[in-house]
């Protein structure tokens, strides 16, 4: 493949596809330009500013290559505000702005590995060496993989960490400061006084984008496309301590330092990952260096599958050339530098057949359609099943029972059908419709008026009690350790378990009569339940399933509950009390003054409390001695640092505490304002140590850190002295 030279869209582009737009004639590339444009920017706004993208990335991509080969084609066609010219899209004025010293670009894309020599070829020329396939030994690249993420810049100044922001258009970013303080991995003191700029990419693990996805569809909220938006959504949240819920990471690749002497500290991108390192920031340790363009095919290779095994979604390699002084020669052009190229793994799909559309009952009693598949293997691992999520999406992707469709897992973890093939239709396939009846209990299904969810109104419904009863003991509610579901089968089965309250009633005789239950695992058991016989309130408000709520509404409704009714001097079960018996009498009015809920879900907490089931429930928990801890006090949005307690602090947990599980004492930190650390060093400003703490205590030990009981860290958190 030749490529073009004409390169003032500054975008790399086969020669193939210039021609083919060159073929248009100038009058057809001007229309087209002017339909691509807007479509291209509307999808942009979509992307980076709601992180809510209505176009797949391939669909996007396919659509800017289109447009740099009519401007390149046809230079007289670019603008300087063409999408083509410009990076992200202007700010939505909803956080302070912060411009970078240094732009933040983005990257040119190739999509195989002819384009990726294209590339080689180009830097080789940059820099007035032999093309290739001569040797080129001064010509090295670093090969990172791309995290699929949101652009950060952090700013530490003397080793502290003092402001950082997105990327925005390159030039000016939003103010995240407050938000970025809450990600754990990244740190708040670096191990040396330096002054740097530092570059890397904030994401949402593939495991707390499922975790968030499963809980957003329970609540009836729309869920994300993938991880990539959920993480740019979490990151980019008025509220902190909605950042501070979804647990998100972080990789750093470039850094901006300079020394005394005003020269860079390092000379190379591999000399910066390991400063970076050294610093005490998170760097993926899955990179190569010291390759020439082989090599980097090798990389490409190796990564192509391995991918899927990572905790994190990775879009593709980012190819960089290695020295800075290389670097600066070749330059940038337009929007991107002349001496990185990003390359996208191609997107997974595969073709199956839809053997039957099945509706299942969920435990707020919504029908789900669920499609099922004959098994294929997608993104790492076999497929059978996918949510079609509701009628209406069955619908507007006009599939049918027994179409061919096209299947892909969404951001690499949830399986996705994305459209039917009609062509292969034999006339033989079914239109799905939902049924008139559960069909697991029989009872005729409801569907609100305008509202896309059908539902199973029988609040006694099996399937909906088997669920709601997983949720309740589940991690995001009172987090029973070993009530899995096959224990708690058995323990509906057979009636032990007939309300929530019932699970804080059960004795060890109850639990030795299940199978495969030893007395050792009754008590095990019976321990895990006494433990989780208190839990913060957001916990227990979550457990309880309320329609619409989900974690993140569930804490703040927590805060507003604590305020209403102060919790100050009371004996927690007797607060308890109070605050069920308060509830049930709560307006739809008065629930909307809970920050960040809105009439529909303020009339859905109100209907809640208000039914009379919930009453018994609420009843029965109490009387089963399930207790609910008041929050700690609140971080103060938008302040430019986290308030509470334990601001500026950060703490470590080690061994087991009785009272809490390490994610529950992580969270209990971070909502006072501190930060959860894995690990001990001298910039530590406590150790919580439970029972069997072992190296971490002496580590702390030895460093002189503050060492803390449980009892001394409930005070700390709390707040009292
Ligand atoms: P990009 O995502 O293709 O590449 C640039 C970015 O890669 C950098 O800004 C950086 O944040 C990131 N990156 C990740 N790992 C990196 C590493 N190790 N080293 C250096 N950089 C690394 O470019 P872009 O300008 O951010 O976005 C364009 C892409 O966004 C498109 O190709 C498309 O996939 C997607 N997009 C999609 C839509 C849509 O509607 N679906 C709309 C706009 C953009």
């Amino acid at each position: 493949m030749t490529e073009s030279k004409d390169r003032t869209v500054g975008l790399p582009v086969a020669d193939e596809v210039v021609d083919a737009a060159r073929v248009l004639g100038a009058d057809a590339a001007g229309e087209r330009h002017a339909e691509l444009v807007p479509t291209l920017r509307r999808a942009s706004e979509l992307y980076y500013q709601q992180d809510a993208p209505e176009l797949s990335d391939a669909d996007y991509d396919g659509l800017m290559r289109e447009l740099v080969a009519i401007e390149t084609a046809f230079p007289a066609l670019i603008t300087p505000d063409s999408p083509t010219q410009r990076v992200g899209a202007a700010l939505t004025g909803a956080f302070g702005e912060v411009v970078h010293g240094r732009p933040m670009l983005s990257l040119g894309n190739v999509f195989d590995q002819d384009e990726l020599r294209a590339f080689d070829q180009r830097v080789r020329r940059g820099l007035g060496l032999a093309p290739a396939p001569d040797p080129a030994p001064d010509l090295r690249y670093v090969a990172e993989l791309k995290i699929d993420g949101l652009a950060i810049s952090l700013r530490y100044e003397r080793g502290l960490f003092v402001q950082g922001a997105t990327r925005g258009d390159g030039t000016t970013g939003e103010d995240v400061t407050t938000n970025l303080r809450t990600i754990s991995v990244l740190p708040e003191r670096l191990l040396e006084a330096a002054t740097a700029e530092v570059r890397g990419e904030v994401f949402m693990p593939k495991a707390e984008f499922a975790r968030i996805n499963a809980e957003r569809e329970e609540s009836g909220l729309p869920t994300y496309a993938n991880p990539r938006n959920s993480g740019a959504g979490s990151l980019r949240q008025q509220d902190p301590r909605v950042t501070a819920g979804r647990r998100l990471s972080s990789w750093t690749y470039q850094l901006i330092e300079d020394g005394p002497d005003g020269q860079p500290t390092v000379g190379s991108q591999s000399e910066a990952l390991v400063r970076l390192a050294a610093l005490g920031l998170p760097v993926n340790p899955d990179r190569a260096e010291g390759l020439d363009i082989d090599g980097v095919c090798r990389f490409l290779e190796e990564w192509r599958d391995k991918r899927h095994e990572l905790p994190y979604e990775t879009d593709g390699v980012v190819v960089k050339v290695d020295r800075f002084d290389q670097q600066e020669r070749l330059g940038m052009v337009a929007r991107a530098p002349r001496w990185a190229i990003a390359y996208k793994f191609p997107p997974e799909q595969v073709e199956t057949v839809l053997e039957d559309i099945v509706p299942y009952v969920g435990r707020t009693g919504t029908l789900t359609p669920v499609a099922h598949m004959r098994p294929a293997r997608v993104a790492g691992s076999t497929v059978a099943r996918a949510t079609l999520h509701n009628l209406d999406e069955v619908r507007r992707k006009d599939l049918r029972i027994g179409d061919w469709v096209v299947l892909q897992k969404a951001g690499d973890v949830i399986p996705e059908v994305v459209r039917p093939l009609p062509e292969r239709r034999t006339g033989a396939e079914r239109i799905f419709e939902m049924p008139a009846a559960c069909p697991v209990c029989g009872t005729a299904v409801a569907r609100d008026e305008g509202a896309v969810r059908v539902y199973c109104p029988n609040q006694t419904c099996p399937a909906r009690l088997a669920q709601e009863f997983a949720h309740f003991a589940g991690r995001g509610g009172m987090d029973i350790e070993g009530a899995g579901w096959a224990v708690l089968e058995q323990l509906l089965a057979r009636g032990l378990v007939r309300t929530r309250g019932d699970f804080y009633r059960l004795t060890i005789a109850d639990l030795v009569s299940l199978d495969r239950f030893a007395r050792k695992s009754a008590e095990n058991l019976r321990a895990s339940i006494e433990r989780s016989r208190r839990r913060p309130l957001a916990r227990v408000l979550n457990s309880l399933g309320i329609p619409q709520v989900g974690e993140q509404t569930a804490i703040d409704l927590a805060g507003w509950i604590a305020e209403r009714w102060p919790a100050q001097g009371m004996d927690p079960r007797e607060w308890t009390a109070l605050v069920a018996r308060s509830l049930p009498t709560v307006t739809t009015e008065e629930f909307q003054e809970v920050p960040g809920v809105g009439a529909v879900v303020a009339g859905s907490i109100a209907g809640y409390f208000g039914a009379p089931e919930t009453a018994a429930v609420l009843t029965d928990l109490v009387d089963a001695g399930v207790v609910a801890e008041p929050p700690a006090r609140r971080l103060a949005p938008g302040s430019g640092a986290a308030a509470g307690p334990l601001a500026g602090k950060s703490v470590v947990v080690t061994g087991t505490l009785s009272g809490w599980d390490r994610a529950a004492a992580e969270e209990a930190i971070r909502a006072a304002g501190g930060r959860a650390s894995g690990s001990v060093s001298k910039n530590t400003s406590y150790l919580v140590a439970g029972e069997n703490a072992g190296s971490k205590l002496a580590k702390a030990q030895e460093l002189g850190v503050t060492v803390l009981d449980e009892a001394g860290f409930r005070k700390l958190v709390a707040g009292e002295p």
